[in-house]
């Protein structure tokens, strides 16, 4: 199972993560610490997500709020930031608001406000992201990339959620570089929304790049990559519906 998966072997991947990204950076004319690894802990243990807290990673994704809430309350984060990347719904904002430092998956106005209403309950400020599929696949989550508009004016007079950049997982491919194409195409949509200069939105955030393509995100600007399987190896069992 993955507990199997032993403290050296991911101390190991970790180290070659991390100098492939500042590989790529270098390449890309980028500073290394310019970009973020989110490791993505989904389906793994308290213990597991503990022993990879203590090495070089700079914060975690969750996908599933049970997940947030179970890692958060046995104290795996080390005080690391955790941000939330799965499909979240309404009922569940509630949790994550707050617990998250971030919640990258914002693709509906209907979740925006549910967001904005229960972190002005809690009294703070929620920095988000908006998700966007890049792809037009029926089969992902995220908005549609003219949603982007209507999003950022949703967001631009509230007081209690701010928009930090743009999230997407772009089509599954054999080869990363095929996604390549994806990701610069949401880097210009970060561009021309920066352009129009909205309110209430910093627009420095774009996570991108997952295992097998993280190294042509950050060759497109990625600030933050997601791995997952690189790090912790294969996941052996479904998620749990978030
Ligand atoms: C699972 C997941 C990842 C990481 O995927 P790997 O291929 O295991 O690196 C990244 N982002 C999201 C949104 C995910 O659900």
């Amino acid at each position: 199972m993955a507990e199997a998966f032993d403290a050296a072997r991911m101390a190991e991947n970790v180290r070659e993560i991390r100098e492939k990204m500042a590989e790529a950076a270098r390449l890309a004319g980028r500073r290394p610490e310019e970009i973020l690894l989110c490791a993505v802990c989904k389906t793994r243990s308290s213990e597991t997500v503990r022993q990879s807290a203590a090495l070089p990673v700079d914060l975690f994704g969750e996908n599933h709020m049970q997940e947030l809430v179970l890692h958060g309350d046995d104290g795996a984060y080390l005080g690391k930031p955790a941000h939330f990347i799965g499909h979240l719904q309404t009922n569940k904002v509630k949790k994550v608001v707050g617990r998250a430092a971030v919640i990258q998956s914002v693709d509906s106005v209907r979740l925006l406000e549910a967001i904005d209403r229960e972190a002005e309950k809690q009294g703070l400020r929620q920095e988000i992201l908006f998700e966007l599929n890049i792809g037009g696949e029926l089969s992902k989550t995220g908005a549609a990339t003219d949603e982007l508009w209507p999003l950022l004016e949703a967001c631009a007079g509230r007081k209690h959620v701010e928009a930090r950049g743009l999230m997407a997982i772009p089509p599954a491919f054999d080869n990363g570089d095929d996604s390549r194409r994806y990701f610069a195409m949401l880097r210009e949509l970060m561009e021309q929304a920066k352009a129009r200069h909205y309110e209430n939105a910093r627009l420095d955030v774009l996570s991108m790049g997952m295992t097998d393509s993280y190294l042509a995100a950050i060759a497109e600007g990625a600030t933050i990559v997601r791995v997952g399987t690189a790090i912790y190896g294969e996941r052996y069992y479904p998620p749990k519906e978030a």
